[in-house]
């Protein structure tokens, strides 16, 4: 979208039909579960407009119900795989619940990936997983204990020097801005921007970060074996 998208406000729903961009069979390429199978489930619309954002989100006019979302997931879904990841845009500006305890109830690991800004009274369940990627100084304060693990998409030309996060806005380029920090003990992801042209880069500073602070390098693997 490059700082394209409408900002789009959380919408109160009750969750039994969903605007989804698209679901699709893939590799997660990030975070824990990095090169494990998943179905991704890509919700519509997002709260935020980072200038270097590259996913299309808005160009859907797909709004099943949950009965054609599952139906969606079973068909994609080999008997192998157990996870299915929830994206966006961002997923929390929609009611997922329902979606989500109809997922844990068929007995899938359900991992959500959220930029950590909206609250939803998600179910406490041992097989949901929350990854977060701050984009704003701030996050839900009710979300944070429910975090299971931060990634920072880093850019070489937006680094904290002090704790090798990033510095710069996600909002507006060249502007100065300290993301959110996750508490003390946390697990950290860093992961290189794709931005154009700066991907070399930005590998190299995602790299230096991770074995100077002890944070986890994440590269894109989906993208770098050519998947979605
Ligand atoms: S929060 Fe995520 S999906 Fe939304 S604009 Fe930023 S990078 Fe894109």
């Amino acid at each position: 979208m490059f700082g394209k998208n409408p900002v789009r406000t959380q919408e109160a729903g009750d969750g039994q039909r969903l605007w989804i961009q698209e679901v699709f069979y893939t590799l997660q390429g990030e975070g824990p579960f990095s090169g494990q199978p998943a179905v991704f489930i890509r919700t519509a619309g997002c709260n935020l407009r980072c200038f270097w954002c590259d996913t299309d989100f808005e160009s859907s006019e797909w709004r099943p119900d949950l009965s054609e979302i599952t139906a969606t997931v079973e068909s994609l879904r080999p008997a192998h795989c157990d996870l299915i990841v929830i994206t966006g845009g961002e997923p929390m500006r929609q009611n997922i619940v329902p979606l989500i305890r109809i997922l844990l109830s068929k007995g899938y690991r359900v991992q959500i990936e959220t930029n950590g800004t909206l609250w939803l009274d998600l179910p406490e369940h041992e097989n949901l997983s929350i990854i977060c990627s701050p984009k704003t100084p701030t996050i839900s304060s009710d979300l944070v204990e429910r975090i299971d693990a931060f990634k920072y998409v880093v850019l070489h030309t937006n680094m904290d020097s002090e704790d090798g996060l990033p510095s710069g806005s996600t909002q507006l380029a060249d502007r100065p801005s300290r993301l959110f920090r996750p508490p003390d003990g946390a697990t950290i992801y860093v992961s290189p921007c794709d931005e154009r042209g700066q991907l070399e880069a930005n590998i190299k500073a995602a790299t230096e970060s991770a074995l100077k602070h002890g944070y986890r390098l994440s590269l894109q693997t989906h993208k770098i074996i050519g998947l979605p």
